[in-house]
């Protein structure tokens, strides 16, 4: 029997599908009819326990799971909770002196569920479907699978990874009759925020967008309580000390958390939000002079509503993308979906209502996740093994066609493809009820097979039987199994889909590889052009912002270079990697000059220490404040002391927190850096360059007294109009036409304003004079190059990254003189004028270039 799991933050929950009949004395199961799903109990009778572990730490072999666990925390020790939200990062948690990592923890919890449903239902469990917020990335989901296969199931499907919203969706929509249907599931729990939007045509359901925030829940609810606590204990002048690393602290902490989590249970049973509760911690906390300190104040609802305002803001910003992405108005929802335990607090659907005014439902909010995981988890298909064969059958068990097809695959029992020889001479044959259908012989070590088209039985299940026979006509593995025609159909997988989207940093911006929600596996090819002259390219991979790899080409001959294509072929998998090639074409021809295998694994995240990120976040904060006055870029200043100062604040508080969180740390000083240190915009030219022209176009402009002039002032105007409106809306071809007529009428001025035209306005001045100008242009180019390597100087990176790019550019700009030079003097000005804006062509190329070589060590 296969079964369903909601591996929560906090709350963990099992559940198998139908209604199996428990064995005697085991707590019995809780039906849930509206799906047909029964939660299976712990043996103290819960139907959903709290996703806590603890260790002796004198006796590693003296573990609690669950309620029992979390019952140390009252105890004054510290057990592990909210592991969850470290998985995917190389975050440690200590428990004494012991330390696990988040997937150890998983395994150890995925393991008792695993015993506990094989007590309830007196028999094996092989295989589960395990639920994981929608926003996990790729390599969350592959860390809690492998927890899962070390905890000993088999998770060798890629639909046994499901995403909670949508198990949600499944469980609720198996109910509803209404279709077309659309929801959007809003699940807060403890630890998490998903927001989905899930719609059902046709009996089919699909998930049309989802967003939300892996590090939001119920326990930042609890920490901002906790902050209020201590905050009110420093107004009236007693200091609470705090050290991460005694675990008699933490002790206390895990009590704090306890008590702000009463709090809010209780606030959220109050009819109106005016009524107050108490908060009481007694013989929890202890000064700095170690005295026993008594805290007993009240709260009501509506100032704990404020304290959390933020986070709920946060949600209904995610509910907002999710429906923008879905490309769907409030208005075209048929109801939201409450899922989770966090949005039994009022504060939330009154958040909800006023932003959307669409009716809410609380569907089982602690139970409906693990209620669709059980039900994918019967559809999964059936797996037979023999002692050196396995079969894994792809057929329904419930059919809506009169018709199906009976498909498999033969496998080694490890799941593997069989190797040369062990495929060789087998076939696979079928019977229906006592007909022999047929048979059909394997070809290759994919062993994969399909009978099609095979009549269902018009009432009751028709019965099937699968033969493995080898080439001596021994049966080496059978499996029977039944399908039944006319009643609903089963439910449709809902597949592996890439939860952020991929990028590559290329010379034209950011390319997107996969956008979020692709199904995977997937291919794509990505193409782009080398910039400069140089033997190596390194091409960045990004997982929405975070850099998580490179792609690499070394050995480029000479043949290729600036200009050349770069073909990138990749297949993403569903195991978080990027495979497949990248290869160097010949300039302008198409013979494979250079090609090197492709191979990025998405690596988890690293987490700095905490005196490091202070330290990161302290200089970033410097720079920020410093740039807010300094920029030229009004619109830049505003949102450093906007959306940055808002940024920084939400940071200081983080790490005034007694048990400062590094995750939402580091996740709000990247947000940070990158408002202080922007990434490359993939608009070329850059927007400042396009201003400083404009700028200093108008100057000239206003300062010329010439008639001619009048009619390019509402040129210039028209110019500035478009190329904002090309930037704002990213239209990246009406963006490059805007910024050449903007170059072509800046040099137009020059020329009508040219100080020697003493042959009348419109004449160039001779040849001397014009490459004097040229010289000018190349001197500034070679200057900024300087400025920009001596403050780059100092990076580790220089030598490697940076030095080579810029000898490049010095190179480029050598040859440039060299063509200013070769302008003869005495020729005609047009025609100098000519031979020098082509000495320059790439001037503007070269300014990026200088600018990039910043930009290449900020990110790396
Ligand atoms: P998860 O899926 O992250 O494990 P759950 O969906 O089980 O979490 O929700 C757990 C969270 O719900 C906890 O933060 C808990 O404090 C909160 N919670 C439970 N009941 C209520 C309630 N009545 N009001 C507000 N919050 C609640
Ligand atoms: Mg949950």
């Amino acid at each position: 029997m296969d079964i369903g799991i909601d591996l929560g933050t906090t709350f963990s929950v099992i559940a198998v599908k139908g209604r199996p009949t428990l064995v005697d004395g085991y707590p019995d199961g809780e039906y849930l009819a509206h799906c047909d799903v029964t939660v299976i109990r712990t043996p103290l009778g819960e139907t959903s326990f709290p996703s806590v572990f603890w260790v002796n730490p004198e006796n590693a072999q003296d573990v609690l799971i669950g309620t029992e666990a979390k019952q140390k925390a009252l105890e004054g020790d510290s057990p592990i909770m909210f592991s969850k939200r470290s998985i995917g990062t190389d975050e440690q948690l200590k428990i004494g002196a012991r330390s696990y990592s988040a997937r150890q923890v998983a395994t150890e919890l995925l393991a008792q569920m695993k015993r506990w449903a094989e007590q309830a239902l007196g028999q094996p469990v092989r295989r589960a479907v395990i639920t994981h917020p929608a926003y996990f990335d790729r390599n969350q989901v592959t860390e809690t699978k492998e927890a899962a296969e070390a905890a000993g199931f088999d998770m060798r499907l890629p639909e046994q990874m499901m995403m909670e919203p949508a198990a949600a969706a499944l469980a609720f929509l198996q109910g509803e009759t209404k279709d077309p249907m659309r929801v959007m599931t809003y699940d807060l729990g403890g630890g998490t925020f998903d927001v989905t939007v899930v719609e059902r045509r046709q009996g089919v359901i699909s998930i049309r967008a989802y967003d939300g925030d892996h590090l939001l829940g119920g326990y930042n609810f609890d920490r901002e309580l906790i902050q209020w606590i201590l905050e009110r204990l420093k107004a009236g002048g007693r200091v609470i000390p705090y050290d991460d690393s005694d675990p008699v602290d933490r002790g206390r902490r895990a009590r704090l958390l306890h008590i702000a989590e009463t709090v809010k249970l209780r606030l959220s049973e109050q009819r109106t939000a005016k009524v107050p509760v108490e908060v009481k911690a007694q013989d929890v906390l202890v000064d700095s002079d170690g005295r026993n300190v008594l805290f007993a104040e009240r709260i009501t609802g509506e100032t704990y509503a404020l304290l959390i305002k933020d986070h709920l803001d946060k949600t209904i910003a995610c509910c907002r993308r999710a429906l923008e992405k879905a490309g769907m108005g409030a208005d075209e929802l048929d109801m939201i979906l409450l899922v989770g335990g966090s949005t039994r607090g009022p504060w939330v659907q009154d958040a909800l209502k006023q932003a959307f005014n669409v009716k809410t439902e609380s569907f089982d909010p602690d139970l409906c996740v693990a209620a669709g995981a059980a039900i994918q988890a019967a559809g999964l298909p059936p797996v037979a093994s023999g002692s050196d064969l396995e079969l894994i059958l792809h057929v329904p068990s419930v059919s809506v066609l009169p018709t199906v097809t009976v498909a498999g695959q033969v496998r080694a029992p490890s799941g593997e493809r069989l190797k040369r020889g062990a495929w060789d001479g087998l076939s696979v044959a079928l019977t229906r009820g006592a007909e022999k259908i047929g048979s059909f012989k394997l070809r290759d070590n994919e062993a994969r097979f399909a009978f099609s088209d095979m009549e269902l039985l018009a009432d009751g299940p028709t019965d099937f039987i699968v033969h493995v026979i080898d080439a001596k006509g021994v049966e080496r593995l059978t499996h029977s199994f039944a399908i039944t025609y006319g009643a609903q159909g089963g439910p449709e997988p809902i597949s592996i889909s890439l939860p952020k989207p991929l990028y590559l940093e290329t010379t034209d911006g950011m390319q997107l590889i996969a956008e979020e929600g692709r199904p995977l596996p997937t291919r794509c090819e990505i193409k782009t052009k080398m910039r400069w002259n140089e033997s190596e390219v390194s091409i960045p991979v990004y997982q929405d912002d975070a850099m998580i790899g490179e792609i690499h080409v070394d050995g480029i001959p000479p043949e290729a270079g600036a200009g050349s294509l770069v073909v990138v072929n990749v297949e993403i998998t569903e195991n978080n990697e990027i495979r497949g090639d990248a290869k160097v074409l010949q300039r302008g021809g198409s013979a494979v000059v250079a090609q090197r295998p492709v191979h990025v694994k998405f690596p988890p995240l690293v987490l700095p220490e905490l005196p490091d990120l202070r330290a990161e976040f302290e200089a970033l904060e410097d720079r920020r404040r410093q740039l807010a006055v300094l920029s030229d870029d009004p619109e830049e200043r505003l949102a450093l002391e906007g959306k940055g100062a808002k940024l920084a604040k939400t940071l200081g508080r983080l790490f005034a927190e007694q048990a400062p969180d590094r995750q939402e740390i580091y996740r709000a000083k990247k947000e940070l850096d990158v408002l202080v240190n922007p990434p490359k915009d993939d608009m070329e030219p850059p927007r400042a360059q396009f201003r400083q022209l404009i700028d200093a176009t108008r100057e000239m402009l206003l300062d010329g007294s010439d008639a001619q002039l009048v009619p390019l002032r509402t040129m210039l105007k028209q110019i500035e109009a478009d190329g904002n409106d090309a930037f704002t809306t990213k239209n990246h071809k009406k963006w490059g036409t805007t910024n050449e007529s903007l170059a072509k009428l800046h040099q137009k001025v020059i020329m009508l304003l040219n100080p020697r035209g003493e042959r009348g306005g419109g004449d160039l001045p001779p040849a001397p004079v014009l490459k004097g100008w040229a010289q000018q242009s190349a001197d500034a180019l070679r200057a900024t190059l300087a400025e920009e390597c001596r403050k780059l100087e100092s990076l580790p990176a220089y030598a490697v990254r940076i030095k080579p790019r810029a000898d490049a550019i010095a190179a480029a700009i050598d040859k440039i003189e060299a063509d200013i030079d070769k302008v003869a003097d005495d020729l005609e000005p047009n025609r100098a004028w000519g031979l020098l804006q082509v000495a320059l062509r790439s001037e503007q190329q070269l300014k990026q270039g200088i600018h990039d070589l910043k930009h290449s060590v900020t990110k790396v």
